[in-house]
């Protein structure tokens, strides 16, 4: 620190880590790297087999990676067999089966990683993780009694007992129905923000991961293929793949748009794109002026709650998926949809 230069280490460091199972010729993960800062949400998605599980398991030093480095605050991560006790008390997993002790109550749970601290400070510190995740009247519950979701919450409470940096977790809330997953999930968000750790979250749905990250990583075939923040993901997507995942998109090379949208081949040829995306959701029915129109003879219709799903053909058999707000008729309709160039996503 010779000039008075400090230097805060980033929480994580992943550099250049690989994987492979004995026996897989294909690495589970390939080459990875990134950085995550302290207190920061950062999600990977990608589609199962993707990776996401074996990255994981090698950040809770559960697995050693076959090479690379992982520096956690600036020091490198114990590989399993160099550790004394498996695991870091900085990092904690927080497993799908949420473990708790069946025959302990809530707060006993909780006071159970306390158990090697002073009395005085453990009730304390229970008390403290009980108001912080919203379950103080669960206090006295066995585990059994309780709901997914509020199992959900105490599993959390107990992995933030020991005040650890980073979270780890794998497809938590994959069991818990729609409307409490995305109750909880913002109760994570405050949780963990309020006590400002870090997670690792591994999702293969999107919507989880846009909800609550302030970073995504997309992995494929295990190489990181993207990471940023939720918006650049799905709106500035970098491949196909990525743009795919997020949700659905219709994709068109340059030539085929040659003669129906002139206006739509101009700009991906002055931008040098080798394709470009138009999202479902950016497409409205209709001819609006202003806007790029095309002519799409409808072929199927999908009723989604708040809108419609409707997929069809261009002229020369192409096919075309959009949403509107009602229904548009019978199936062979021929109908009008618009969009404008602000809302392409450029592929290179
Ligand atoms: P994800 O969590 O994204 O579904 P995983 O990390 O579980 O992906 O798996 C990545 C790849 O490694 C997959 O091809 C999977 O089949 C393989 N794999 C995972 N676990 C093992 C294992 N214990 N032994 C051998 N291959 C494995
Ligand atoms: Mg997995």
């Amino acid at each position: 620190m010779g000039a008075g230069l400090f230097y805060m280490a980033s929480l994580l460091v992943v550099h250049e880590v690989s994987k492979a199972y004995p026996g897989e010729s294909l690495g589970a993960v390939n080459s990875l790297s990134f950085t995550m800062e302290a207190g920061e949400i950062l999600s990977f998605v990608g589609e199962s087999g993707s990776g996401k599980s074996t990255l994981l398991r090698m950040l809770a030093g559960l697995l050693k990676p076959d090479s690379g480095e992982i520096s956690f605050q600036g020091k490198a991560l114990e590989n399993p067999e160099e550790q004394l006790i498996a695991g870091n008390s900085a990092i904690k997993m927080v497993f799908q089966d949420f473990d708790l002790m069946p025959n302990m109550t809530v707060a006993e749970n909780l006071r159970y990683p306390l158990l090697s601290y002073d009395k005085v400070y453990a009730n304390e510190r229970v008390r403290e993780l009980l108001q912080l995740c919203g379950i103080e009247e669960l206090a006295g519950r066995l585990p059994r009694e309780l709901s997914g979701g509020q199992q959900q919450r105490v599993a959390l409470a107990r992995a933030l007992a020991d005040e650890p940096d980073l979270l780890l977790m794998d497809e938590p809330f994959s069991q818990l129905d729609p409307v409490n997953k995305s109750q909880l999930l913002r109760e994570v968000l405050r949780i963990l923000k309020a006590a400002r750790v870090g997670l690792v979250f591994v999702t293969h749905d999107t919507r989880d991961a846009l909800m609550i990250s302030d970073q995504i990583g997309f992995l494929k075939g295990g190489k990181l293929l993207q990471q940023g923040s939720p918006e650049t993901l799905y709106r500035r997507p970098e491949n196909l793949d990525i743009a795919r995942f997020f949700g659905p998109i219709n994709i068109f090379k340059p030539e085929a748009m040659a003669v129906q949208l002139p206006g739509l081949f101009e700009k991906v040829r002055e931008r040098r794109a080798t394709a470009v995306g138009i999202r479902a959701e950016d497409v409205r029915a209709g001819e609006i002026p202003g806007l790029q129109t095309l002519k799409v003879s409808v072929s199927d219709t999908f009723f989604l709650g708040d809108r419609f799903s409707v997929e069809g053909e261009l002229a020369g058999g192409r096919p075309f998926v959009f949403q509107a707000n009602t229904a548009l008729g019978e199936v062979g309709n021929e109908i009008s949809v618009s969009f404008s160039l602000d809302s392409l996503i450029y592929f290179y």
